[in-house]
């Protein structure tokens, strides 16, 4: 779909060339309130928007199909959607974006309630109805685009976001990858089961939406067949040096550039300088292994979550796995009945939400209707866009005067802890002596939620244990727990989770006094003007950087866009001026960091019973954003020069271009 003057152009689908049985049969598949909203696009109508025909809304994290509208409201929109999309098939058509207030209308019929209307322009971008480049369009970028050459670290979700929209707006750019292939955290994490836990249609990019994922909830390969897909659809992948990782980077304030050390799987060292530097390397990008002592003694095979060797195969063997974070819940499903035996060697229990939508494929039939309905998998998006918004977030806001702060911190918050108890409760029936080990002290949501990816239905099997003494040693045989006792293990998995305080590390990153990031940040204290920009680092951008992790919904990979969109912004505005160098104040990182943490001190991964990987030793969350995706999206949107420094390039030599 492109925007045009004066509406939107759709091409006509040639699948839509259907017969009306055929158009019948997979319309009967459809989700109701999706399809409405193609509906009234392709009619103009707005009746679609009253009684009978609006859905009611969904519960939990679970959709409902139909909208819960009557039989004979269900066959009238079956009947007109198929009229319509008959009639559509014959042309090339030319829809306005409906008028804002009937935005609103809609957008609030397909959620089946209220949407406020500062959502509207954000929401439109993510169903595909404006272009999220808009604010930095490339046609406008007056300059030379040579002299603004950026590197990025970092072939994952973000660099490749970053790079994909430097290469529309024709800026020179080049990605160092450590690994030899694409994916980051997609690539680097091979356990049995490995998947994500945010929708599929909305863990991809707004700009390339897949109509054929597979499952609702997409495993890692289906993640990096997707990401690959776009770097060579985009003209990014012969722009990525492979097996380079960057050792250190440092402000050359005489020459306004980075000069950035690499070193090859070879060994060799080289020197590239760049105008920009753009660190993207995630938060969760270096595996933490534990302290426990004797680690270096265990006779059997050890690996860690995220560097799961490629011939390690558990089947028939005896596993330990130590965690039980989201890859821990992911991987003790899928290896209990290919192992021997699988003990989980639990330190603290979690929540997790039930979701009958994990393992769900898409049917043909919905891909079909995402692929050719026009409007229909913008909307589907924003579904799930919506389910998945700020409407957790007001929950996880600290009420000072609820009672019992251990159990919940405030009504809604006591409602979650209930409903998870009662999940548990029913899926742990068959063993209810586990429930007082599973059943967490501290509030929901206090760690990060998690996914039950069929993880009580695992500890409830004979061939499954749940341990949960502290582990004292390991040793050649196994793991010795506290109580003196010796489990034998064959394979040791340590899902002890990732380094994701020590932000950009372990590359050095030196800015224009001569100090580094360490430095600065120490090992778990990093701040960034909108988790973006560094006071004394110019032209500096990280992505996935301080306090922009999601803790109450949304995907990542939305606020990946919402900061590649800002750094475009302000290339083009080093561009349309001529700046060679743009630092953010100081005041005005202090004023943004002290807005966080006041922010934070607020919600519950504050929370003195919260102990999760978001918080500093000093009790400062480092990792998440506090803010609601609304306000995010907004703060981002685009840059305002006056809250930098910025330092003009020297007047260009007469027979420059
Ligand atoms: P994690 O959430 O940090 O969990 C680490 C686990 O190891 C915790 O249970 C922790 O116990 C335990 N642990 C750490 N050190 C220990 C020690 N010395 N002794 C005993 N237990 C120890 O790590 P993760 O599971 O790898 O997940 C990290 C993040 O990656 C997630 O929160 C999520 O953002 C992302 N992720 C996402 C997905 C997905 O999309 N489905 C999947 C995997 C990971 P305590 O709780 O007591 O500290």
């Amino acid at each position: 779909m492109s925007e045009a003057a004066g509406g939107i152009v759709t091409p006509v689908s040639a699948a839509l060339a259907a017969s009306a049985a055929e158009l019948d049969d997979v319309l009967a598949r459809a989700h109701i309130p999706t399809l409405l909203m193609s509906l009234v696009h392709l009619t103009g109508e707005t009746r679609w928007l009253e009684p009978p025909y609006t859905p009611q809304r969904p519960r939990g994290s679970q959709d409902h199909d139909d909208g819960g509208l009557s039989p004979e409201a269900l066959e009238d929109v079956l009947r007109a959607a198929r009229d319509a999309l008959l009639g559509w098939r014959t042309e090339g058509r030319r829809t306005s974006v409906p008028a804002r207030e009937v935005l609103v209308r809609m957008m609030s019929v397909c959620v089946g309630e209220s949407v406020a209307d500062e959502y509207v322009e954000m929401a439109c971008e993510e169903i595909g109805l404006t272009d999220r480049d808009a604010t930095w369009s490339p046609r406008r970028t007056v300059g030379r685009r040579e002299e603004v050459e950026v590197l990025i670290v970092g072939a994952g979700f973000s660099g490749l976001c970053m790079a994909i929209k430097l290469e529309r707006a024709r800026i020179p750019y080049r990605i160092l990858e450590k690994n030899p292939e694409l994916g980051g955290t997609w690539l680097e994490n091979a356990y049995p089961g490995c998947a994500v836990d945010s929708p599929s249609h909305l863990y991809q990019f707004s700009f390339e939406q897949q109509a054929d994922w597979p499952r609702y909830y997409s495993r890692r390969a289906d993640i990096r067949a997707y990401l690959e897909h776009c770097a060579r659809k985009y003209g990014v992948l012969e722009n990525i040096t492979f097996g380079t990782a960057v050792l250190d980077a440092a402000w050359d304030e005489e020459d306004a550039r980075w000069v950035v050390r690499t070193r090859a799987g070879d060994g060799v060292v080289e020197e590239l300088t760049a105008r920009v530097f753009v660190p993207a390397v995630g938060q969760l990008n270096r595996p933490a292994l534990p302290d426990i002592p004797g680690m270096d003694d265990f006779d059997g095979r050890a690996a860690h979550t995220a560097l799961w060797p490629d011939d390690l195969d558990v089947a028939g063997l005896r596993v330990a796995v130590i965690g039980t974070g989201a890859s821990a819940m992911q991987l003790v499903p899928a290896i209990a009945g290919v192992a021997a035996h699988v003990t989980v060697f639990q330190r603290s229990p979690q929540w997790a939400v039930p979701n009958a939508d994990l393992g769900r494929e898409v049917s043909p039939e919905v891909q079909w209707l995402l692929a050719n309905v026009p409007f229909y998998s913008g909307w589907f998006r924003f579904r799930q866009f919506w389910l998945w918004n700020d409407n957790v977030w007001p929950t996880l806001q600290i009420d000072p005067d609820w009672p019992d702060q251990h159990r919940s911190i405030n009504p809604q918050n006591e409602q979650h802890r209930r409903f998870l108890t009662r999940h548990m409760q029913e899926r742990l029936a068959a063993a209810p002596e586990l429930l007082e080990h599973c059943v967490p002290d501290y509030p929901p949501y206090g760690k990060r939620m998690l996914m039950d990816a069929g993880w009580y239905d695992a500890l409830v099997r004979d061939d499954v244990a749940l341990e949960t003494g502290t582990i004292e040693r390991i040793n050649a045989g196994g793991v010795r727990t506290a109580d003196g006792t010796d489990h034998a293990f064959d394979v040791l998995v340590y899902a002890t989770g990732f380094h994701a305080r020590r932000l950009i590390w372990p590359m050095e990153v030196r800015g224009r006094e001569g100090r580094t990031l360490r430095e600065l940040w120490g090992d778990d204290d990093a701040t960034a003007h909108l988790g973006i920009t560094v006071p004394g680092f110019p032209n500096l951008f990280t992505l996935y950087g301080p306090n922009t992790n999601l803790g109450h919904g949304g995907s990542v990979v939305f606020h990946a866009e919402l900061q590649v969109r800002y750094v475009m912004g302000m290339l083009r505005a080093m561009l349309d001026r001529d700046l060679e160098a743009v630092e953010v104040r100081q005041d005005v990182h202090d004023d943004y960091v002290r807005r966080v943490d006041e922010a934070h001190d607020r919600m519950i991964w504050s929370h003195e019973g919260a102990k999760n990987w978001y918080r500093n030793a000093a009790g400062r969350v480092v990792t998440n954003s506090p803010w609601r995706l609304v306000d995010y999206w907004s703060m981002t949107r685009r840059p305002d020069l006056a809250e930098y420094h910025v330092r003009t390039a020297p007047a260009a030599a007469p027979d420059a271009g």
